[in-house]
């Protein structure tokens, strides 16, 4: 039986795996099959993680993090989560390949999912022309004319990278002007091949095989034009990721996991939540980090009132002659 198994492997995930580790809990992350490491493998440079004053490249952010974990304990399962059995002293976490493994808590850091729009061209498009990823997706358009759809900092960084392929990039929002941060906009205005089509919504993607334009809407007068593209990306932000427990755990309005104040704890005992599945608001790399610490902290006292937690690990003292520290 373990005493945490950590669900997810973002920042959140992650992090509370480091303060897992460090409190000799030996927690098991099931990190996921095709998704470990989260959102930021999928990212290019991070520039607002604090510690890296040149920025770091996403999936090298992730690296160290799992690294982190690692080198004091944890133990990082390439799997997926299929189902879960939370309530009872005894949490039982089914796994793709059909092992169970039990725990004595769990933390649950699963994140947020893309948003869709919603459209019947979305899912029948995806993957000829229609993308969510930037960064996975671009290189196919090389000198080819795209949009992104959104406003927020997502879609501006997905414009400003799609740049370095396409020869031209539209900007389709809905508003008169962007949720991004002023710098992200900025980036963008400045950026020659970026321009916007503001007040307009996509209505319908066009293409029988592949992508080959949008019908537009204005979302003023409602008239409608068609604009022709090889591909659209889609930027209009995440839905936290709940499908396992929507029917087990209490959620907030927002379909966010409710948790207890500013803890990670659940409405069921011995779950906990960290990171964007229980945040509809800040979502940062580092929020979900702070998050995840939380949550750690949170089982060891869980454990620790159950008689359940590990004995603290011990530093060797760096100066010699000083007593060896306790490292939680
Ligand atoms: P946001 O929720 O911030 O923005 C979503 C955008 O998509 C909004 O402009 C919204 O429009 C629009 N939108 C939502 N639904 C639809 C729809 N159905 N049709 C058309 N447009 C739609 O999501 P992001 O993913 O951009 O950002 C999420 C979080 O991650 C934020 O906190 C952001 O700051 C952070 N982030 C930070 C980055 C960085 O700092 N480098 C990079 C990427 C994300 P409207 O404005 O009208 O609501």
């Amino acid at each position: 039986m373990r005493h945490v198994i950590i669900i997810g492997s973002g920042p959140a995930g992650y992090t509370a795996a480091i303060y897992a580790a460090r409190a000799n809990l030996a927690p098991l992350v099931v990190a996921s099959s095709v998704e470990a490491g989260g959102d930021l493998m999928n990212t290019t440079e991070v520039e607002n993680f604090p510690g890296f004053p040149d920025g770091i490249q996403g999936p090298d952010l992730m690296a160290k993090m799992q690294a982190q974990a690692e080198r004091f304990g944890a133990e990082v399962l390439y799997d997926d989560v299929v189902s879960l059995e939370l309530d009872g002293p005894v949490k039982k976490v089914t796994l793709g390949s059909g092992k169970v493994e039990e725990g004595v808590s769990v933390i649950y850091a699963t994140g947020s999912a893309y948003r869709k729009l919603g459209l019947e061209g979305e899912d029948r498009l995806s993957g000829r022309g229609v993308s969510w990823c930037a960064t996975c997706d671009g290189f196919f358009f090389r000198d080819r004319t795209i949009a992104v759809v959104g406003g927020g900092d997502s879609a501006m960084e997905e414009a400003n990278f799609l740049t370095k392929f396409a020869s031209k990039v539209y900007v389709i929002h809905r508003k008169d002007s962007l949720r991004a941060s002023k710098i992200m906009q900025e980036r963008a205005f400045a950026n020659p091949k970026i321009e916007f089509i503001w007040n307009s919504a996509v209505d319908e993607i066009l293409g029988d095989d592949a992508v080959n334009g949008v019908r537009l809407r204005s979302t003023v007068d409602d008239s409608t034009r068609e604009l022709p593209l090889d591909g659209l990306f889609v930027a209009i932000g995440n839905d936290p990721r709940t499908h396992l427990v929507h029917d087990k755990l209490e959620l907030t309005d927002q379909g966010t996991i409710w948790v207890d104040g500013r803890s990670s704890r659940t409405s069921v005992e011995g779950v906990f939540a960290a990171g964007d599945v229980i945040d509809p608001t800040y979502r940062q790399a580092i929020t979900a980090a702070g998050s995840g610490t939380v949550a750690a902290l949170d089982v060891e006292h869980f454990l620790a009132a159950r008689g359940e937690a590990g004995e603290p690990a011990v530093a060797e003292s760096p100066i010699e002659g000083l007593p060896d520290a306790a490292v939680v």
